[in-house]
């Protein structure tokens, strides 16, 4: 089945190179990156499957076991394009423009002053020769770095302001994942980098591993009443685990539950909660633009967000 999925994968990524990619890169003469291309076009198609895989596990999952049934689902059809669009469209270009030209530059400058560029392995001796274990141990270093990114995010009232984008969502479903402001994503993604890069994680094996990241985020967005159980709730982020994090009384400050696949972070930084309980989302405080908007309305609700946010922090900081 997997060999069988990867032959059609490789080859639908070779038509897309082909058709779609080879001419636009020829007709601007960016020849530099025909070597990556089909790669490039491999990375969209493993994104694209992850929609699929993701859409095909939690649709009938909130179709059969909702905790709450709308009547119009307009916002979640804006989530939806959040998700497309990153996962097919700005994970590959991230991945090889970024991560992959970044890591070329940032090995080439370590090795050329006498030094070998890190890896898991080297630091971590007995992991050479098991790559499953390595490819978990890249998972929990990644997640352990996003607790902090997210943590730090409810910390700052101007750096909240933008995530509150995430949290405005009264209708929380598997879509909801993706829902960021685009500055947020910007340093999300630069944070996931520079740790990336730290812990020398293959150019190819990064897109892998936040995709597997992904779908274990968008099923505990997901509009499921679902737990893991007492023992799986502590392993793996249920959608109760996280639905809390989105709980109207935990939006901003002093919220809980801010680790997006493994909860043991938040079990040693003290941030857990695993109340059996599935309350209404959303953030009363966000502009009712970042809840209910078009993409376009969300991202400039955000951004004025911010800056009223940033304001009244600087007003608050002169006064003491
Ligand atoms: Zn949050
Ligand atoms: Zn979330």
């Amino acid at each position: 089945m997997l060999v069988f999925l990867d032959r059609w994968f490789s080859m639908l990524a070779g038509v897309i190179d082909t058709y779609a990619i080879l001419p636009v890169l020829y007709h601007f003469g960016w020849m530099e990156w025909e070597e990556l291309s089909f790669d490039w076009a491999l990375i969209g198609v493993y994104g694209f499957f992850a929609v699929v895989v993701t859409y095909a596990v939690c649709w009938p999952l909130e179709a059969f076991f909702p905790i709450e049934r709308w009547e119009s689902r307009k916002t979640v059809f804006v989530d939806a394009l959040y998700t497309v669009v990153n996962r097919v469209g700005v994970l590959p270009v991230f991945s090889f423009l970024l991560f992959y030209q970044v890591q070329v530059w940032v090995n080439g400058f370590v090795v050329a002053h006498g030094y070998i560029p890190p890896t898991l392995e080297m630091l971590i001796p007995p992991l050479l020769g098991h790559p499953v274990i390595t490819f978990v141990a890249y998972a929990l270093i990644l997640d352990c770095a996003d607790y902090w990114r997210h943590r730090l995010s409810h910390t700052y009232r101007s750096w909240y302001a933008l995530h509150a984008l995430h949290h405005a969502q009264r209708q929380m479903s598997f879509w909801s994942d993706d829902r960021n402001h685009m500055f947020d994503d910007v340093i999300a993604g630069v944070w996931f980098g520079v740790v990336g890069l730290a812990i020398g994680i293959p150019p190819l094996q990064f897109p892998l591993l936040f995709l597997f990241m992904r779908f274990i985020e968008s099923l505990s967005h997901a509009n499921i009443k679902l737990s893991f159980g007492r023992f799986g709730d502590r392993i793996i982020v249920s959608p109760r685990f996280h639905r809390l994090h989105h709980g109207l009384r935990a939006a901003g400050r002093n919220s809980c539950n801010y680790g997006a696949v493994f909860p043991i972070w938040d079990i040693v930084f003290r941030t857990a909660d695993f109340s059996d309980e599935y309350p209404p989302t959303g953030d009363r405080r966000a502009p009712e633009s970042m809840a209910s908007g078009g993409y376009l309305a969300q991202q400039m609700g955000g951004l004025q967000f911010f800056v009223q946010e940033w304001r009244r922090a600087n007003r608050s900081r002169r006064r003491t």
